[in-house]
C-alpha cells in the first residue's frame, strides 16, 4: 500500500522541471522542479510523480523568484501599458511606486484603481511628501506651520492605514527640497507608527552627498524607523570615487542599530526631469511664476550664473552630459544633448546660450532628461555592498514614446549580463538575493522574493548565458533578451519568450 500512495501522481496547475534552482536565498543554485498550483508554490524538490496540464522543460535555465523592484514611477503610466512588458522581459514581477515623493495622496483609490485596470505585474505603492506637500501648501517656498503639518501627517497616515509601505522623499524636488530636516522627521513618524519603510531620494547626490546621507539616517533615527537609501549614487566628475566614503556610512549605520539599505540602478546616467539644473528658488509656487521669473533678465543672469558655476564644477565647458529624453512641445530635440539643441537651433556655442535654451524649455514646460554624470568605478563599488538591491527607478515604457533612459527596460538583464556574467563583479546567487528575498524582507512585502512551499508562486526563468540588456541611450525601445518564461501569481505570463496577455498581478498592501 506504501508503494501505492508513494507511486500516487500529484497534480500541479504548472510544473516547472530539472530547472538550476536559485531560491532567493542566496543559497547555490541546486537541480530540481518546482510545482505550482492555485497561485502558489506547493512543492520544491525532485517532483518525478508530479503532473500537470503544462509541463515546462527548465533544463538549462535558471528558476528564480520572479524580481522585486522596489523604486519605480508608475504614476500615470500603468495604463499605457498594463501588460507592463518592459518590466517582465527584465523579469520583473513585483514593483514598488510612489518615490521620490511622488505619489498618490489617496492611496485607497489608486490600489483600487489597479486593482481594476489589472496588470501582469504586482504593485505596492508608498506615499510620497512632495505630493503630500503640493495638496497642503502648493509649491510654496517656506516652513509650514503646525496646523498645516497635521494636515499632511494626517494623509501619511492615512495613506498607512490604506496600505502604503512606507514613506518616500525627493528632496532636490520642488516642493520637498523647500523642507527642514524636522518636517521630514514629523512625516516620517507618521509612517513609522504603521511600521513603514523610510525611502529617500536625498538632498544631494553630488557635492553634499555625504551630508545628505546622514540626513536620511538621521531621519530614520530619530523617526526609529528603516530607511531606504534610493538609487544610491555619485553625481559629478569632481564627486567621483566618493563611493569609497558614502557605502561605509551605511555600514556605520547598520552597526549603530538602524536597518538602512540602499538600492541602484546599474547604469553611469541618470534620469530626472530638467527642473533639476536650475536652482530651487527659481521653481516655486506653480508655473505662473515660473514662467514669470524666466522671463526677467536680471533672474535669468542669476540663473546662468547658477548653471554656469556647476558646469565649471565638473570641469565641462558645454551641456553636453544633459540630453533631452521627452520633450514634448517638440520631438526633434529627444535624444539630442543641451549643446546639440542649442546648435540645432542656430544659437552661438557657448554655455551661456545653452543655459538660455534650457530655461526657455523650462518656460514651455520642461523635459525629462538623461545626465550622463557617473563613473562605472562607483557604480560597481556600491554593487559590491551585500544590502544593496537592484531597482529600475523606471516606469512602464511604450514602444518609440521619446528617448528614455534604457533602465526601465533593462535593469535586472545588465546586471545579471554584464555585471554577473562577464565582469563577475558579483555572484549569480548573490545578485538574485537582492532581486528577490532582500527587497521583499525590506518591504515587508508577504509571501514573495523565496521558492518555498506555500509562497506566492512568482517565477522568472532565464537562460543565464544569454541574458542582457538591449536598451541603450541611443536606442531605447527595446526589451532584454533571455527571460523564456514568467509566471506571476500562478499564471504563464512569459510562454517561451513570449508575453501570453495575462494579466494576474495584484495590489499588495502593508503587511498582506
Ligand atoms: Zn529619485
Amino acid at each position: 500500500m506504501l508503494v501505492t500512495t508513494f507511486s500516487k501522481a500529484q497534480k500541479a496547475d504548472i510544473l516547472i522541471k530539472n530547472g538550476k534552482i536559485v531560491d532567493g536565498t542566496g543559497n547555490s543554485w541546486f537541480l530540481g522542479d518546482i510545482a505550482v498550483k492555485d497561485g502558489k508554490i506547493v512543492a520544491k524538490g525532485h517532483l518525478d510523480s508530479w503532473t500537470a496540464p503544462k509541463t515546462i522543460d527548465a533544463t538549462g535555465l535558471i528558476v528564480s523568484p520572479g524580481f522585486i523592484d522596489v523604486h519605480t514611477h508608475m504614476e500615470d503610466l500603468e495604463k499605457k501599458d498594463p501588460e507592463a512588458k518592459n518590466f517582465i522581459f527584465d523579469g520583473v514581477t513585483t514593483v514598488i511606486t510612489g518615490n521620490c515623493g511622488t505619489s498618490r495622496t489617496d492611496i485607497k483609490k489608486y490600489l483600487d484603481y489597479l486593482d481594476n485596470l489589472k496588470m501582469s505585474i504586482n504593485m505596492a505603492t508608498l506615499v510620497g511628501h512632495n505630493d503630500v506637500r503640493k495638496a497642503v501648501m502648493g509649491t510654496a517656498n517656506r516652513t509650514p506651520t503646525e496646523e498645516e503639518l497635521q494636515q499632511m501627517e494626517a494623509i501619511v497616515e492615512k495613506g498607512m492605514q490604506d496600505g502604503a509601505v512606507g514613506f518616500s522623499t525627493g528632496l532636490i524636488y520642488i516642493p520637498g527640497t523647500y523642507s527642514k530636516t524636522d518636517e521630514v522627521v514629523r512625516l516620517a513618524k507618521a509612517a513609522a507608527k504603521y511600521k513603514g519603510v523610510y525611502a529617500s531620494h536625498i538632498r544631494s547626490e553630488g557635492d553634499s552627498v555625504a551630508i545628505a546621507v546622514n540626513e536620511a539616517i538621521d531621519i530614520a533615527r530619530q523617526a526609529k524607523m528603516p530607511v531606504e537609501i534610493s538609487h544610491y549614487k555619485i553625481v559629478g566628475e569632481q564627486n567621483w570615487g566618493r563611493s569609497k566614503e558614502t557605502v561605509p556610512l551605511i555600514i556605520k549605520a547598520r552597526e549603530e542599530g538602524i536597518d538602512a539599505t540602499i538600492d541602484q540602478y546599474p547604469y553611469t546616467a541618470s534620469s530626472t526631469n530638467m527642473g533639476t539644473m536650475l536652482p530651487s528658488w527659481a521653481l516655486a509656487d506653480g508655473k505662473d511664476s515660473i514662467v514669470a521669473r524666466l522671463a526677467n533678465p536680471a533672474i535669468r543672469k542669476r540663473i546662468t550664473n547658477f548653471m554656469l558655476k556647476g558646469l565649471k564644477k565638473r570641469g565641462k565647458e558645454h551641456f553636453s552630459y544633459a540630453v533631452v529624453a521627452n520633450y514634448k512641445p517638440d520631438k526633434s530635440y529627444n535624444g539630442k544633448s543641451i549643446e546639440e539643441v542649442n546648435t540645432m537651433l542656430g544659437k552661438a556655442h557657448t554655455a551661456e546660450e545653452e543655459a538660455s535654451t534650457v530655461m526657455d524649455m523650462m518656460s514651455n514646460g520642461g523635459s525629462s532628461m538623461v545626465f550622463h554624470g557617473m563613473c562605472e568605478e562607483d557604480v560597481k563599488t556600491i554593487m559590491q555592498y551585500p544590502y544593496n538591491m537592484f531597482a529600475s527607478d523606471g516606469g512602464v515604457r511604450v514602444m518609440g514614446e521619446g528617448v528614455p533612459h534604457p533602465r526601465s527596460y533593462g535593469t535586472n538583464a545588465r546586471v545579471l549580463g554584464k555585471y554577473v556574467r562577464e565582469q563577475k563583479v558579483i555572484g549569480l546567487e548573490e545578485a538574485i538575493r537582492r532581486m528577490t528575498s532582500l527587497p521583499a524582507q525590506k518591504f515587508q512585502l508577504k509571501n514573495i522574493g523565496l521558492l518555498c512551499e506555500g509562497y506566492n508562486a512568482d517565477l522568472t526563468l532565464f537562460d543565464e548565458k544569454t541574458i542582457n540588456d538591449l536598451s541603450t541611450y541611443d536606442n531605447p525601445h527595446q526589451y532584454s533578451v533571455g527571460v523564456k518564461y514568467v509566471v506571476v501569481n500562478g499564471k504563464l505570463t512569459v510562454n517561451d519568450g513570449k508575453h501570453t496577455g495575462e494579466r494576474n498581478g495584484r495590489t499588495l498592501k502593508r503587511g498582506v
